[in-house]
């Protein structure tokens, strides 16, 4: 026993191979939580978890977007790691279009991943929460969602439903000792701002207050404190990390 605060805890961190969900998953096992690091590509997940500060992490390959893949997951992580205390759903994906040209596709993949992925893991580690009266989600949404995107529809739509999804759920478990709360991010730099030009990050630039995009290990240190013992008192509410964007 190492004495940290989330002490052989079971983290379900959906997306952790790269990016946010990377930094998430390492600020989580810093912490001394065993995690369940799940991703659609299997030998980055496994690379990732391998990786990992401390022992007991292992991967998962898994669509969130599918139901049935997701109930599988699960129950492998409770049968090797033990019942989930936390469950962080990062995985999310952009398609974005302008919305005249965008097609059906763009918006169902989107809302499928990003929106029914949380859901499905959500009801998925549930039950086994409510029966132990315990347990912590943490959905990570985005400024977008609160403030709406030209040319991001269907991936802001996604993230204001995580808001609806998170508050709902915060109300509905609370009682049986179940919190869950979000995470808003801004600009972070990872796989998914890679594709911004240089000029695009300097116009960026200029409406961050902070003056400067996001590092994952930022959000990482949010989810941290938000799933640990020190917000045992904190539920249903979205914090946007987002260098003072959103106000
Ligand atoms: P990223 O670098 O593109 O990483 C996405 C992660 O999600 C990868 O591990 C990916 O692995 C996994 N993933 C994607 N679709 C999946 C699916 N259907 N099932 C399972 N895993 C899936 O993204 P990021 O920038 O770190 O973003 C992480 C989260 O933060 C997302 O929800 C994003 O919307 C949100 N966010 C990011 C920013 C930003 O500026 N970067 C801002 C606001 C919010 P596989 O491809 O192997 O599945």
């Amino acid at each position: 026993m190492s004495g940290k605060e989330l002490d052989g805890v079971v983290a379900i961190v959906t997306g952790g191979s790269r990016g946010i969900g990377l930094a998430i998953s390492t600020a989580l096992a810093e912490a001394g939580a065993k995690v369940a690091l799940v991703a659609r590509n299997a030998e980055r997940a496994s690379a990732a978890a391998a990786d990992l500060p401390g022992r007991g992490h292992q991967s998962y390959s898994c669509d969130v977007a599918d139901p049935a893949q997701v109930s599988e997951t699960v129950k492998s992580v409770e049968d090797a790691l033990g019942p989930v205390g936390v469950l962080v759903n990062n995985a999310g994906i952009t398609r974005d279009n302008i919305l005249i040209r965008m097609k059906d596709e763009e918006f169902d993949e989107v809302i499928a991943a990003n929106l029914k992925g949380a859901f499905n893991f959500t009801r998925s580690v549930t039950r086994g929460m409510m029966k132990r009266r315990e347990g912590v989600i943490l959905n990570i949404t985005s400024v977008v969602g609160l403030t709406g995107n030209a040319g991001q529809a269907n991936y802001a739509a996604s993230k204001a439903g995580l808001v609806g999804l998170t508050k709902s759920v915060a109300k509905e478990l609370a009682s049986r000792g179940v919190r869950c709360n979000a995470v808003a991010p801004g600009f972070i730099r990872t796989d998914m701002t890679d594709a911004l030009s240089e000029d695009q990050v300097e116009a960026l630039k200029g409406q961050i207050p902070l003056g400067s995009l996001g590092e994952p290990e930022d959000i990482a240190e949010v989810v941290r404190f938000l799933v640990g013992p020190g917000a045992r008192y904190i539920t249903g509410q979205v914090l946007a990390v987002d260098g003072g964007m959103v106000m």
